[in-house]
């Protein structure tokens, strides 16, 4: 048995939920298509051995099922509305994960000491619009921001190749 590493308080730009570890008798169905990757190397995410569930900071309200890896970096995410679908979804896709479900035991003063300290941001400022929806890093220096998005000129640059520079040269 490998020793599980406990969740962050916040991943990417949301704050946790709940989390499970799709470990033991919990059965990977292969029944949830989630493609993720760059463009045209996009591949169906398998099996991860970290679930957790979050809330979104840039639209209040949204409901994310996270896929990640044993240090709990998301690999991939669906987004609901409730708590409850993002549970129904995840038994689709790991049978008996259901039972698994913990509840965060972050306090609001320990997610807004981690995004002090890790995150380096003003817990009580809007940290989250600073960062891109797309990659997920910091989207510093040029980078464009709407009302539930931002993303970073790495990102603008390779999406404009994927969009216009396909087939042509390097
Ligand atoms: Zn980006």
């Amino acid at each position: 048995m490998t020793e599980s590493v406990l969740p962050p308080p916040v991943i990417d730009s949301a704050r946790l939920t709940a989390y499970a570890y799709a470990d033991g008798d919990v059965e990977f169905t292969d029944r949830i298509t989630l493609l993720v990757g760059e463009g045209e190397r996009l591949e169906r995410l398998g099996r991860v051995p970290c679930l957790a569930i979050s809330v979104n900071y840039y639209v209040p309200g949204d409901v994310l099922l996270m896929f990640c890896d044993a240090q709990w970096n998301s690999k991939g995410v669906i987004a609901f509305t409730t708590v409850d679908e993002a549970k129904i979804k995840a038994e689709r896709g790991y049978r008996g994960i259901t039972s698994r479900w913990v509840a965060s035991p972050y306090s609001d003063e320990q997610v807004a000491d981690f995004l002090r300290d890790v995150y380096e941001v003003d817990p009580n400022a809007e940290w989250w619009k600073a960062m891109c929806s797309f990659c997920g890093n910091e989207a510093e220096g040029q980078c464009v921001s709407a009302a539930r998005a931002t993303i970073c000129a790495a990102c603008v640059d390779k999406f404009y190749a994927i969009l216009h520079d396909r087939g042509a040269g390097a």
